[in-house]
């Protein structure tokens, strides 16, 4: 293991084990379920809005340290944001598990950049995804109503 790959895996068991963001959200404009059946992961995220801005966001659910790490650094990550911005980011973080793309997030987000070592192991690319799938899609309701 490399020195890289060391620091990634701590970033993501150091995820996993904060549980700051794991819990429902009360008065939540928005809610989601996403599951990965062949890993047993399954999450729900909550998400508060106000001018356009997320001004809360957490999760709950089972699933493995991968999952959860990352929907841990979903909800770190967004809280703040604009939806446009929002958007930008979950593109981002695809490209990188997805196509390979070099990320390029801003500073206070290079922890996400932990997530690439994932890219080695096909089947747990869904794990590290799906926080951030059912994020998207929960976004794309929300604009249909
Ligand atoms: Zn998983």
């Amino acid at each position: 293991m490399n020195l890289d790959e060391e620091l990634y895996r701590e970033i993501i068991m150091e995820n996993y084990r904060s549980t700051k963001n794991k819990h429902t959200l009360e008065g939540a404009v928005r809610h989601h379920e996403g599951a990965n059946p062949s890993c047993g992961d399954d999450i729900e995220l909550f998400l508060m809005l106000e001018d356009g801005k997320v001004t809360d966001v957490s999760y709950e659910g089972i699933g493995c340290s991968i999952c959860l790490a990352s929907a841990n650094m979903l909800c770190d990550a967004v809280k703040g944001m604009t939806l446009p911005e929002v958007d930008e980011l979950i593109g981002m973080f695809k490209g990188m598990l997805t196509r390979e793309e070099e990320p390029e997030f801003p500073e206070e987000l290079s922890d996400l950049e932990a997530m690439q070592g994932v890219r080695k192991y096909p089947l747990r690319i869904k794990c590290a995804l799906l926080a951030w799938t059912t994020l998207e899609e929960m976004l794309e309701e929300g604009e249909k109503q």
